[in-house]
C-alpha cells in the first residue's frame, strides 16, 4: 500500500455527477494498470440517486469523499473552476486536468497536461483514454464510462453530444454488456423521479454551479422533469429557496434551468438584480421565469448566452 503523502487523488467537481465520479473512478483505474498504483479515485460531495444506481448496477464501490484540497496532489476531471473545484483548490498541486468545459480560472504555475474538448461527457475522453493506451476496460470500467455518457449527453439528444461520444460508446457497449435505449431510458426515470419529491434545498443544490461571468458571480443549477406539470406547483417554495441561497452566497443572479425532457427545452427560473442580463439573453421574463425552446445544456447554451449579453455592457447600479 501507498502511504496518502504519496496518493494522487482524482476528483471532479462539487455537487457532483454520474460523470465526475464515474470518470474519476475510471481514470484513476486507468493509471493504475499503466503502473501507477498510488493514483485514486475521490469525490466532492455526495453522490446522486443516478450515480449511487450507476455504482451498484456495476458492483463499483463508491469513492473516498474530500472535503478539502489543501496539500494534494490532484488530477481535476469535469471541471476547471475555481467555483466548481474542492475548496482551497489554490493549495493543491494540479497535475492534470480532463474535461469538457470552458477554461476557467485555476491559476497553474507550471505546465502541466490539459485535455480539454468539446465532447458530450468526460467519460468520453476517459474511454478514449483506455484505447489510446490499448487497455480494454473492464465490465465495470466499461459500464458506469457508458452510463455517464448517457448520463451527461442525456441518451444523446443533448446538443453537447459529439461524433465521438457515439464512437466511443459503440466501443465501450458490448464490453459493458447493457442496452443502451434501456439503460439510457432507466437513468432518465431515476433523474426525474426524485424531482417531485425533493426538498426544495435539494432541487437547487443537487446540481449547482458558480460561474464568474462578465464580472458577475452568478449561479446556474439545473433539473430534469419528465413534463413541465412536474415542477410547476413547487414554483413559489423553489424561488424563495433560490432567493436564500443567492444571499447566503453573495451572487447577482440564481437561475434554475428545468429541463423538460419531453419537450427538449428549458423553463429558466431566475432571482436576482440583473434582470436586465437574463432578458437581454433569453428575451422577456414573465413570472420570474422564461421557456427557452430547444435550450438542454447549461456548458452551452446558458452560460455561453450569458457572457454575450454581458460582454460589453456596463455594470448597472441597482438601488
Ligand atoms: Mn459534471
Ligand atoms: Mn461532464
Amino acid at each position: 500500500m501507498q502511504s496518502t503523502e504519496n496518493a494522487v487523488y482524482v476528483v471532479g467537481h462539487r455537487n457532483p455527477d454520474t460523470d465526475s465520479v464515474c470518470s474519476a473512478i475510471a481514470y484513476a483505474q486507468l493509471k493504475n494498470r499503466l503502473g501507477a498504483a498510488n493514483v485514486r479515485p475521490a469525490r466532492a460531495g455526495e453522490i446522486n440517486a443516478e450515480t449511487a444506481f450507476v455504482l451498484q448496477h456495476f458492483g463499483v464501490p463508491v469513492p473516498e469523499l474530500l472535503t478539502d484540497a489543501a496539500g494534494l496532489e490532484l488530477v481535476l476531471v469535469d471541471h476547471n473552476e475555481t467555483g466548481q473545484a474542492l475548496p482551497h483548490i489554490d493549495r493543491a498541486h494540479v497535475l492534470e486536468i480532463w474535461e469538457h468545459h470552458r477554461l476557467g480560472d485555476l491559476h497553474l504555475p507550471e505546465p502541466i497536461v490539459i485535455h480539454c474538448e468539446p465532447v458530450g461527457a468526460t467519460a468520453t475522453l476517459i474511454g478514449e483514454q483506455f484505447f489510446v493506451h490499448d487497455v480494454v476496460p473492464d465490465r465495470a470500467m466499461a459500464g458506469i464510462l457508458l452510463a455517464s455518457i448517457l448520463s451527461d449527453t442525456v441518451g444523446f439528444r443533448s446538443p453537447t453530444t459529439s461524433e465521438k461520444d457515439h464512437v466511443v460508446a459503440a466501443r465501450l457497449q458490448p464490453l459493458a454488456g447493457i442496452d443502451i435505449d434501456g439503460f439510457a431510458g432507466e437513468l432518465r426515470r431515476i433523474r426525474t423521479a426524485g424531482v417531485e419529491h425533493a426538498g426544495a434545498a435539494d432541487l437547487i443544490r443537487q446540481d449547482f454551479k458558480a460561474f464568474r461571468i462578465g464580472g458577475l458571480q452568478m449561479g446556474i443549477a439545473q433539473v430534469e422533469v419528465a413534463n413541465a406539470a412536474a415542477l410547476a406547483h413547487r414554483k413559489p417554495e423553489v424561488l424563495r429557496e433560490m432567493r436564500a441561497l443567492r444571499d447566503a452566497l453573495g451572487l447577482s443572479e440564481v437561475v434554475l434551468m428545468v429541463t423538460d425532457l419531453g419537450a427538449e427545452g428549458s423553463d429558466l427560473w431566475v432571482t436576482g438584480d440583473r434582470r436586465d442580463v437574463i432578458e437581454k439573453a433569453f428575451g422577456p421574463v414573465t413570472d420570474d421565469a422564461v421557456y427557452v425552446p430547444g435550450c438542454m445544456s447549461r456548458k452551452k447554451q446558458v452560460v455561453p448566452r450569458l457572457e454575450e449579453a454581458l460582454a460589453g455592457a456596463e455594470p448597472e447600479h441597482s438601488s
